[in-house]
């Protein structure tokens, strides 16, 4: 199952565009990649072990795909159906990585020392 993400530059846009994002998560961005660490965090206790993917989006794949389906781009319906496709494609990247495996979030840095320390 694929969750999605923004990467920086791409929250700040998607924010400007959609600013209703900001009624449940945090403009700055590293408090927004804790967000979505916590968020996931709290899925897995329902998975029944099936692992999430944490996948990268962009504003473009959210309202193609929302053109297409003749869906609200706005709608977090939407950005799942972007995070499904993607995921399905290969993009989503395991969760939780190992400790001392690169980050989910691309930093480069280990998640132990990064978003999930
Ligand atoms: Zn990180």
């Amino acid at each position: 199952m694929g969750v999605a993400w923004f990467e920086e530059a791409e929250w700040q846009r998607a924010t400007q565009r959609w600013p209703d994002l900001l009624d449940e998560m945090p403009a700055e961005h590293a408090a927004y990649r804790a967000a979505v660490e916590a968020k996931v965090k709290a899925m897995q206790p329902n998975l029944r072990g099936a692992r999430l993917a944490l996948v990268p989006i962009t504003i473009e794949q959210i309202e193609a795909r929302a053109a297409a389906d003749g869906i609200d781009p706005a709608s977090a319906d939407a950005r799942g159906r972007v995070a499904a496709d993607r995921t399905r494609a290969g993009h989503g990247v395991l969760w939780p990585p190992g400790r001392n495996d690169g980050c989910w979030c691309g930093s480069g840095a280990k998640y132990k020392r990064c978003c999930g320390a």
